[in-house]
């Protein structure tokens, strides 16, 4: 692109998607372990912004040590006569699309919870100093958003300003949060579809409703029908809801038809409730995951910044990989904290009667909208480490998935002796079966892989690849 002659680096929608690796990095910005960091954007008057200012306080990136991780926040200020506060969520958002763009230089996540890296090869290039990352923003926003008439940018790595605008930035974003909620899904007819993270996740597509706020946890359906708005070809789209197909798992015709036609026909349907059967996909930049836990038959939450394993032995990343790519994989749903604050969280499947733990972190920041009855239901980490610590504290506090645990255990007596008469009917039922959310078949020079696959076999035969070797004569 012409307009980035004087960037020491390519710039262009190619380089979004790119990982870079630690061993690869020059710098690392935020990140996991940085407790404070944040972006934010605030739209101002006129007079306030000074157009295509770029400041830095703190150490540049010339002037920062190979390997480190440094504490960071952006702060992007906006000025246009038609720009409205409404839209500081989505502009803010954009920092993620536009930061990618740039060759070398990843952005992960939102909000307080970014992730950047600058790798070495962009480094040596000449991409050593926040100015040029800030004349990037400054002009990929003022192109694509024309409604932004002034723009200044400013990068904070002093480690003590980050902090006190951290606190600052956290109240701003439970402020924009809260306007979103009270009104209900049933009373709009406009939903709003994203597909910004198409680049990390080609068949995901979020489903914006007043009661579902985004996978990321960044835009509201507030900000999606005012970004739909001034730019109404960009990646935030208006899905006339349709019919209502299923109150109870949110199924929409009009959400059905706009996620086909988003994702190529990869996805057909989606139940905007419920983590199982057609629930919505999950990108990558989910604040946090929903993991069913069988031997419970209740739901664990982790959050992104959750650092030991969880109650199930897994780690957050463990289970991001599972939840992540854009699929609709049972039981393991990314999902947003403020999703977690809606009365329509998980409705189909129970809601937060069918929630058993979750870090002590989220339990804090959604403690007012647990119901009364179950917040001391729920176990978090100082509770319950293992399954066994869970079981045992769900049956003291007489968790409502109790109840469900007897159910199944009659369910279970009353099979046997049926069971037991109809042995020859039931064979099909002993079939061995392979389970697998991708399996990789090699034949013949190709690989074949199959999605969400369940293959039913009369015999599974299980050869050592050493024992196929031809034996000698
Ligand atoms: S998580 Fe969803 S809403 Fe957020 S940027 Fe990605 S696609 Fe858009």
């Amino acid at each position: 692109m012409s307009m980035f002659q004087d960037i020491p680096v390519d710039v262009g929608v190619i380089y979004e998607g790119e990982r870079i690796r630690r061993k690869d990095m020059h710098v690392e910005l935020g990140g996991p372990d940085i407790k404070e960091k944040f972006e934010l954007a605030r739209v101002k008057r006129m007079e306030e912004v000074e157009d295509g200012k770029i400041s830095i306080i703190g150490p540049d990136l010339k002037d920062m040590e190979e390997g480190k991780s440094y504490h960071f926040g952006i702060l992007i200020e906006v000025a246009g006569a038609k720009l409205e506060p409404e839209l500081e969520g989505v502009i803010e958002r954009r920092i993620h699309a536009y930061c990618n763009y740039i060759e070398g230089f990843m952005h992960l996540n939102q909000r307080y919870d970014i992730w950047l890296r600058l790798s070495k090869k962009s480094y040596q290039k000449g991409l050593n100093s926040f100015q040029y990352i800030g004349k990037v923003l400054h002009r990929l926003f003022k192109s694509e958003l024309p409604i932004i008439e002034k723009m200044q940018v400013t990068f904070i790595t002093d480690a003590e300003k980050v902090r006190d605008l951290y606190n600052e930035a956290l109240q701003i974003y439970e402020a924009r949060d809260a306007r979103a909620r009270g009104l209900k899904d049933e009373e709009v007819d406009k939903f709003y579809g994203c597909i910004l993270c198409q680049s990390f996740a080609p068949t995901h597509c979020c489903v914006i409703t007043p009661q579902r706020y985004s996978n990321c946890g960044a835009i509201s359906w507030f900000d999606a029908r005012a970004s739909a708005n001034i730019d109404p070809k960009g990646p935030i789209f208006e899905i006339d809801s349709g019919e209502l197909l299923d109150p109870v798992k949110g199924e929409y015709s009009g959400v059905n038809e706009a996620v086909k036609k988003r994702t190529l026909g990869e996805i057909t349907k989606v139940w905007l409730y419920t983590a199982f059967g057609y629930p919505h996909t999950s990108c990558g930049c989910f604040e946090g995951v929903a993991f069913y836990i069988p031997e419970v038959d209740g739901f664990g939450i982790v959050h992104r910044g959750y650092k030991d394993v969880t109650v199930n032995g897994l780690a957050f990343s463990t289970l991001a990989d599972s939840t992540a790519g854009g699929r609709q994989v049972d039981g393991f749903h990314g999902i947003s904290i403020e999703y977690m604050r809606s009365p329509k969280f998980l409705q189909a499947d129970g809601g937060y009667k069918r929630v058993v733990w979750m870090p002590k972190e989220v339990k804090e920041r959604v403690k007012n909208f647990i119901p009364a009855e179950l917040a001391d239901k729920i176990a978090t980490e100082e509770e319950a480490k293992t399954i066994d610590e869970l079981k045992a504290f769900l049956k003291e506090r007489n968790h409502p998935v109790v109840e469900s645990w007897k159910e199944e255990a009659v369910a279970i007596a009353e099979a046997v002796p049926a069971e037991a008469e109809a042995r020859e009917e039931a064979a099909p039922a002993m079939v061995p079966t392979i389970t697998a959310a991708t399996l990789p078949i090699t034949a013949g020079g190709y690989k074949i892989i199959l999605k969400d696959a369940k293959i039913y076999a009369k015999r599974v035969i299980i050869r050592s690849v050493k024992s196929e070797k031809p034996e000698k004569r």
